[in-house]
């Protein structure tokens, strides 16, 4: 991955603004369960952050997914990971389907409003009985005149209860669980639509999760992405980005927390010594800043065959699998060279311990990532290649 000076550009514009408009206030928001995210996605759209790949017609960047990479991986130095989510569900996972294969309109009412930070949007796939299990997934929208009639309810929903749009992947016919999905963009103020309390989260305190309730919610037909019954296999590359940008956003977190144990140990001393002066714990150190850079160059790698316009899934799933395992080790890895300090609630690495933990769970579980992964060397039983 060759960087340009676009590319530190925009890495210093991300840095600049976690400095100034995240970093200070994140103990505050992590507190408070919340953070406003209208206020903030407004000057993330000034910015042009919100756009970085979205087409130029409709106020965005009109670059390639590396300039969304540097982004990601730059939000990561943000000392929450609640607010680099709930930007990263804004760029990378609620817009894609919407840029890729929605219509004029669609763009114009959602797109252009999500890339200027004037609304706030929320990807709905999950629900109580089907998060690994898309296909079998219950919310139904069925047609009457031309509208969707929509009924069913979304679980773990991040964005949702300040969302003033979500991008809903719901059943609009009986056919086969693969064919018979759409995704529907449905304005969050339609009558028949609400929310369960917030959900009290292990981690990612900052992000605002909610389930949300369909009953009878009248959306035009014309709010549907691309063609009816399209919608798992959209839903399925709008998942690549995600999964991308996960990987991308891990990277900066985990080397932060690096060098902050790094800072640590070398402060506090046991026995006479720095904590870093033990070889068991700066050669771990040394391991873990090694398993970073694999996690790097897997997902810039990723990131290049993305912009060749090949199929990511493979790598995609990898580097996702990688982050969440990575974060895990990592946290928990330093988290133990502080000792008593690093079990408190406030301390930066229990945070980070806490927050990475989503990885592994969230966007597709790592042992979905594992089923793909097979699926493409063909050793998943039943379903080897010819
Ligand atoms: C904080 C948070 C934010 C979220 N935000 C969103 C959002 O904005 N939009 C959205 O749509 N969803 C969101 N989700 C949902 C998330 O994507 C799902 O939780 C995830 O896909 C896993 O689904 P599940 O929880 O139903 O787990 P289940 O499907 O019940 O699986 C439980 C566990 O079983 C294991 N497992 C599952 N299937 C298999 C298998 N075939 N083989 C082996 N092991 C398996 C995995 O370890 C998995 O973690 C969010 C979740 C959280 C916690």
């Amino acid at each position: 991955m060759i960087f340009t000076p676009e590319h530190d550009a925009i890495r210093k514009t991300v840095r600049d603004f976690v400095e100034k408009e995240i970093n200070p206030h994140c103990d505050e928001w992590e507190e408070a369960g919340e953070f406003p995210i209208h206020e903030v996605f407004k000057k993330l759209g000034n910015l042009g952050i919100l756009g970085i790949q979205k087409p130029e017609a409709y106020g965005g960047m009109g670059l390639d997914y590396s300039y969304n990479l540097v982004a990601a991986e730059e939000l990561g130095m943000a000392h929450c990971g609640g607010v680099p989510l709930a930007i990263g569900v804004q760029t990378d996972m609620c817009t894609p389907a919407i840029a890729r294969f929605g219509s004029d309109e669609l763009k114009r009412t959602f797109l252009a409003p999500a890339i200027a930070g004037d609304m706030v949007g929320c990807i709905g796939v999950s629900e109580v009985g089907a998060g690994s299990d898309v296909a079998g997934l219950k919310t139904t929208a069925r047609k009457d005149g031309d509208d969707y009639i929509i009924n069913g309810s979304k679980m773990w929903i991040t964005n949702s209860p300040k969302a003033d749009f979500i991008c809903l992947l719901a059943n609009t016919s009986d056919d086969k669980p693969h064919k018979n999905k759409s995704l529907i963009v449905v304005p969050m103020n339609s009558p028949g639509i609400t929310f369960s309390k917030h959900l009290n989260k292990l981690g990612m305190r900052s992000s605002e999760t909610a389930q949300i309730f369909f009953d009878d919610v009248r959306v035009p037909q014309r709010y549907r992405i691309g063609a009816e019954g399209t919608g798992f296999m959209m839903q399925m590359l709008q998942f690549q980005e995600e999964r991308m940008w996960g990987a991308a956003n891990v990277i900066k977190a985990l080397e932060n927390c690096i060098s902050q144990t790094i800072d640590y140990c070398r402060e506090r001393k046991t026995f006479g010594q720095p904590l870093l002066d033990n070889q068991v714990i700066h050669f771990r150190l040394a391991e873990l800043q090694t398993e970073v850079e694999a996690l790097r160059a897997l997902t810039y790698q990723a990131c290049e065959l993305h912009i060749q316009g090949k199929d990511v899934t493979r790598l995609a799933s990898m580097a996702k699998l990688k982050a969440g395992r990575l974060g895990r080790e990592v946290t928990d890895g330093c988290l133990q060279y502080w000792g008593g300090n690093g079990f408190m609630w406030d301390n930066p690495l229990s945070r980070a311990f806490r927050d990475v933990r989503l990885v592994s769970i969230g966007g597709g579980a790592d042992e979905i990532m594992l089923g793909i992964i097979c699926k493409m060397m063909g050793t998943l039983p039943g379903k080897r290649r010819g």
